[in-house]
């Protein structure tokens, strides 16, 4: 048994998943994210090797073709891939494993890792999301459009997902985050892994 678990969180784009995201690494150190590759141009602001890794078509169909990714997914006209070395060394050393994917990419990742965990993040209403993806002001209209759509779309596949967290108070939402993580680092399986020789001390 591996201490470590892998949690899928997806959401439609302007859901607020990043921010609470953000706030959840920031509150649990043992929380560890992973760094997608993506085709996708930098947006103001977003740094190579935090955010993504930024790489042209060329060398992500060479990763692809070399077997580099858990899962990729075309998303809004760019591709976005898993590393799939990263996660297997970062669970092995104990830690939890955060995918920031959408649901192809969920689908594609529960088949090979039965045991993750799916978070899917839901803004509040439709008309929020309208607000918050024309709000972020980085994107035209047609963008904006295209997203919405694709909203509805994301959302269709909710019931693929474990768990629901409905991003209305920002406060509740990463509360209700760190909380599925809290609970699932307490599964018995998973501390009899972690505290091995605590247990071994009362019954050798
Ligand atoms: P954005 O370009 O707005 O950062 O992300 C667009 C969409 O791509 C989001 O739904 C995001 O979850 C998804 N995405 C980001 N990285 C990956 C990845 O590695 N794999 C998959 N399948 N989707 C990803």
């Amino acid at each position: 048994m591996i201490p470590g678990s892998l949690f899928i969180v997806a959401a439609p784009s302007g859901a607020g998943k990043t921010s609470l995201v953000r706030e959840l690494l920031a509150r649990d150190e043992r929380v560890r994210l992973s760094i997608s590759y993506t085709t996708r141009a930098a947006r103001p602001g977003e740094v190579d090797g935090r955010d993504y890794h930024f790489v042209s078509k060329e060398k992500f169909i060479a990763l692809l073709e070399a077997g580099e990714f858990l899962e990729s997914a075309e998303v809004y006209g760019n591709y976005y891939g898993t590393s799939e070395r990263w996660i297997r060394e970062a669970m092995a050393a104990g830690d939890d494993i955060l995918l920031e994917i959408d649901w192809q990419g969920a689908a594609q990742v529960r088949r090979l890792f039965a045991e993750a965990i799916g978070v899917f993040i839901m803004p509040p209403s439709l008309q929020a999301l309208q607000q918050r993806l024309t709000g972020r002001g980085q994107d035209s209209t047609e963008i904006i459009a295209r997203r919405m759509a694709a909203a509805r779309e994301d959302i269709s596949h909710v019931s693929e997902f474990d768990y629901v967290i409905i991003n209305d108070d920002f406060a509740e939402a990463v509360a209700d985050l760190c909380a599925l993580f809290r609970t699932r680092r307490l599964q018995t399986s998973r501390q009899l892994a972690r505290y091995a020789s605590l247990f071994h001390q009362f019954n050798p």
